[in-house]
């Protein structure tokens, strides 16, 4: 049964699904999380480039990491839900690529990627505690 919703959640979003503000993200982070765990290979279920790209975020070359740090900024610009899946990646390498890519994409609605007020700049901006990304920062990533 899991599987069947999963498929229809996969089947139903799409690029055009792009988030806007933090709620939207975490919505999509939610989705995508409950549609990879019901998947039977999560890795497989990623269609190309976004398994090369996110294979290559841990490869030992860091040249190679930048490389595909770069075309995965690109392509998930268009389609983000792959950087949900990233982020569940067994090296720690890929997870704090996938989460860097997905705070650039991401910055903050509130402030517009300043990190400060838009009162006088006095103190730091309250949606985003002056880190300037709607992707907050936390121990767990
Ligand atoms: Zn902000």
């Amino acid at each position: 049964m899991g599987a069947i919703v999963a498929m229809c959640l996969l089947g139903q979003s799409s690029a055009a699904d792009v988030p806007r503000d933090r709620t939207d993200l975490e919505f999509a982070r939610g989705v995508e999380e409950f549609v990879m765990a019901s998947a039977p290979d999560p890795v497989r279920a990623m269609p190309e480039p976004f398994r090369g790209l996110i294979a290559g975020l841990g490869d030992p070359s860091w040249l190679r990491r930048d490389a595909a740090t770069s075309g995965l900024r690109e392509a998930a610009a268009s389609d983000p839900r792959w950087l949900f899946w990233g982020r569940h990646d067994p090296d720690p390498e890929v997870r704090l690529r996938c989460n860097a890519v997905l705070r650039r994409l991401y910055p903050c609605w509130g402030c517009r990627g300043t990190g400060r007020s838009r009162n006088w700049d006095a103190w730091p901006c309250w949606d985003c505690d002056g880190t300037a990304t709607a992707w907050p920062y936390s121990m767990w990533d």
